[in-house]
């Protein structure tokens, strides 16, 4: 029911399989974590049946699967197993790296602590590296991580650099100094292992574009990112939310989810359209319809010739 909206047409695709090789579908989404949001998050307007497990793994793994991405970006990943298992059966492997000290563990019930996972494409991609890191705030280890992976197409050998990871949370002066300082340790950590190579570096950064890490990423001088969701179809504007809640404390309706990419490597192609307010419905998200408070980004990068 989401529509893609078409930001460059790669005008140079001959036939499907050169379109297929190079091209690349990224799914980015934090899927809310299943202890948190049963019991930590207060969504005021949820109804319990649709913050139950044995309903909303399903509907996660059905949009993942609906969309067919070549590679899947995940945060608050508390259920990696059962994702594994599933993804495995459609073509896809997995890594997840979990929080040092997750808020998940001290809730009665948990399943283990949360984290950042990404899945590749098996017969699309071989991977060839993979590099897992505490985020450092003044070389202090935080609480926040992030994942990477290096994978080569099989046909064309041509590699590319995966990377997400999920900022700490909260407003305040002080946790944005923080945020920005995550996501600088979080840069050099992807320009060492990148080398070079394609970028895609996505996550919750927890961080609307007015916040510093947002120029920290964007004005990085040797990566050269730029944001797949800011296209001259959407007035070169991110999206007006990534994620819309309605806490005790009000409604949160804002954009904090991101997919960089390396501009003097790839055009963006397409991206899918955040669901509208009336699809969403007055009560927000999550919902009986939407298993997650955050929603889906997903993007299709094509490879400059
Ligand atoms: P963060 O501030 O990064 O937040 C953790 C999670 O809380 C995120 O997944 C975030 O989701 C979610 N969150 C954000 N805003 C709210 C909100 N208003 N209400 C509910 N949930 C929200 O935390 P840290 O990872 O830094 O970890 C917290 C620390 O707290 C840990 O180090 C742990 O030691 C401690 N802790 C201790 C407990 C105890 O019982 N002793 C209990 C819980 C935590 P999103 O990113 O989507 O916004
Ligand atoms: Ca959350």
């Amino acid at each position: 029911e989401r529509s893609f909206s078409t930001v460059n047409k790669n005008l140079d695709c001959v036939d499907d399989e050169t379109c297929n090789d190079s091209k690349v579908r990224i799914l980015q989404w934090n899927v809310l974590s299943q202890a948190l949001g049963q019991n930590n998050d207060n969504f005021v307007c949820c109804p319990d049946e649709a913050l139950e497990w044995r309903r909303r793994r399903y509907q996660i793994l059905q949009e993942i699967i609906a969309y067919n991405p070549d590679i899947i970006c995940l945060q608050e990943v508390d259920h990696f197993e059962f994702l594994k298992k599933t993804l495995n059966t459609q073509g896809y492997s997995g890594t997840f790296f979990p929080k040092p000290d997750s808020p998940c563990v001290y809730i009665q019930g948990n399943n283990g602590p949360d984290g950042c996972a990404i899945f590749y494409k098996t017969d699309k991609y071989d991977l060839i590296g993979l590099e897992t890191k505490i985020l450092e705030v003044w070389r202090v280890k935080s609480n926040q991580v992030a994942v990477l992976l290096v994978i080569r197409n099989k046909n064309t050998q041509e590699e590319m650099c995966i990377a997400t990871t999920h900022l700490k949370a909260r407003n305040g002066a002080l946790l944005s100094t923080l945020r920005n300082e995550q996501g600088k340790d979080l840069l050099d950590f992807v320009s060492t292992h990148a080398c070079g190579r394609p970028v895609i570096l996505s996550g919750d950064f927890n961080a609307e574009p007015t916040e510093p890490i947002y120029n920290t990423v964007m004005n990085h001088e040797t990566l050269g990112l730029a944001s797949a969701y800011r296209n001259p179809t959407s007035n070169n504007q991110e999206p007006k939310y990534t994620t819309w809640k309605i806490r005790e404390e009000g409604e949160v309706c804002h954009t904090i989810d991101y997919v960089f990419f390396s501009q003097d490597k790839f055009d963006v192609e397409a991206v899918l359209d955040m669901p509208s307010g009336e699809q969403i419905g007055e009560a927000r998200v999550p919902s009986l319809r939407y298993p997650s408070d955050h929603f889906s980004l997903v993007c299709d990068l094509a490879l400059k010739k």
